[in-house]
């Protein structure tokens, strides 16, 4: 053998090391997030009991149920149906892990799309996962990308063609689990998935229903409320509730021609009330700088900071930063006053969750205490 010979040996055993290195990386976010459900939840599913296609797929996940027992509404509430937006999933951890209900039912999904937890997005450098510390140790969680992973779904066209509506969105967005309502039980992956919700939807009779987001601090709708038409007076009374508490929050209403969301299609194809909320997460930001841990914990970034005292630019981010304990207890002040209000409206019809953490003290205490 030549000396170059030597050379191109010694680059393939690097590259194999390298690779293997790499494997094992992306093979580790396969692995299920474990939660601990509170004891009154009565009973514990898998999304694909409504579209058994999903059965061993990685589109399919744990369903939560809480029954009270006393007739009354079904709640519904998605976490993670994009798994880059942290607080969404641990609100819904948070709810699985401490409330009871009183009356009516409460199911919650966790991590609405699966399958975008066992990847993160290319050239984003986001950490795969993060540590929170509980009162009775240190619990890791994944943080994911924002569509389904591209191995679950391949390749993206070049248009993603909504069904059924026809409407043309970029080819990754065919990936993304809040374009793909109603879905089709003989679509593709994430159609199927979409299609899975609506189907739990429409059978458990699910009255109102919340849909988890986070979005970069310059996105117009920052701490929004987005609900169907038929959601706006129980989202006008909660919005002012919350401001009273001062706490501020905009409501958005759904536009009725912009297809695939959940508070479009779930309202549109069941007798559902759907509310999407939105938190502000740096870490989502184009204006952010180092992308850690630190960053998705703490949602400080100097950027951010700075961007936020210029008045020309559209910024929503707190001069202390946005934690995620604040972005999770914000998500649970949201639940709480949305579901209040429902109540009042609903009159014959309502649903008490109690136990829900208070946003004063998920902040004070930190959102780990609140897991077990
Ligand atoms: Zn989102």
């Amino acid at each position: 053998m030549q000396r170059h010979h030597y050379t191109a040996l010694a680059f393939l055993f690097l590259g194999v090391i390298v690779s293997a290195i790499a494997s094992r990386d992306f093979l580790s976010m396969r692995a299920p997030d474990v939660l601990y459900p509170s004891r009154f939840v009565t009973k514990t599913g898998m999304l694909s009991g409504y579209c058994p296609d999903i059965h061993g797929t990685y589109g399919d996940t744990p369903v939560y149920y809480f029954e009270s027992g006393q007739p009354g509404a079904t709640i519904l509430l998605l976490g993670g149906t994009h798994p880059n937006e942290s607080a969404g999933f641990i609100a819904a951890a948070v709810l699985v892990e401490n409330v009871r209900l009183a009356k009516g039912r409460l199911i919650v999904v966790p991590q609405a799309c699966a399958s975008g937890f066992t990847a993160t997005d290319p050239l984003e450098a986001s950490p795969m996962s993060f540590t929170l510390t509980t009162r009775s140790g240190e619990r890791v969680f994944r943080s994911g990308a924002r569509g389904g992973n591209p191995i679950h779904q391949w390749p993206d066209p070049l248009v993603y063609r909504h069904y059924p509506s026809g409407q043309q969105l970029s080819g990754m967005e065919s990936r993304n689990l809040n374009r793909s309502y109603p879905g089709n039980p003989n679509g593709t992956f994430m159609e199927k998935n979409g299609h899975a919700l609506l189907q739990l939807i429409k059978t458990e009779k699910v009255d109102i229903a919340f849909d988890l987001h986070e979005a970069a601090p310059e996105v117009m709708i920052i701490n929004a409320i987005i609900t169907h038409e038929k959601g706006s007076d129980i989202a006008a009374t909660a919005v002012l509730n919350l401001e009273l508490e001062d706490l501020k929050y905009s409501l958005e209403l759904s536009p009725k021609n912009f297809h695939g969301l959940s508070h479009r299609e779930w309202g549109d194809s069941a007798s559902v009330i759907p509310f999407l909320m939105e938190t502000s997460n740096p870490i989502q930001g184009r204006l952010r700088g180092a992308t850690n841990v630190n960053l998705l914990l703490n949602g400080k970034d100097k950027f951010y900071s700075i961007a936020s005292q210029l008045t020309n630019v559209r910024i929503t981010y707190e001069p202390d930063g946005e934690p995620l304990s604040l972005r999770v207890g914000r998500h649970l002040q949201g639940f709480r006053r949305l579901i209040e209000s429902y109540n009042e409206q609903h009159p014959d019809n309502t649903a008490i969750v109690e136990n829900i953490p208070e946003y004063h003290s998920v902040i004070e205490r930190g959102v780990g205490n609140f897991l077990k």
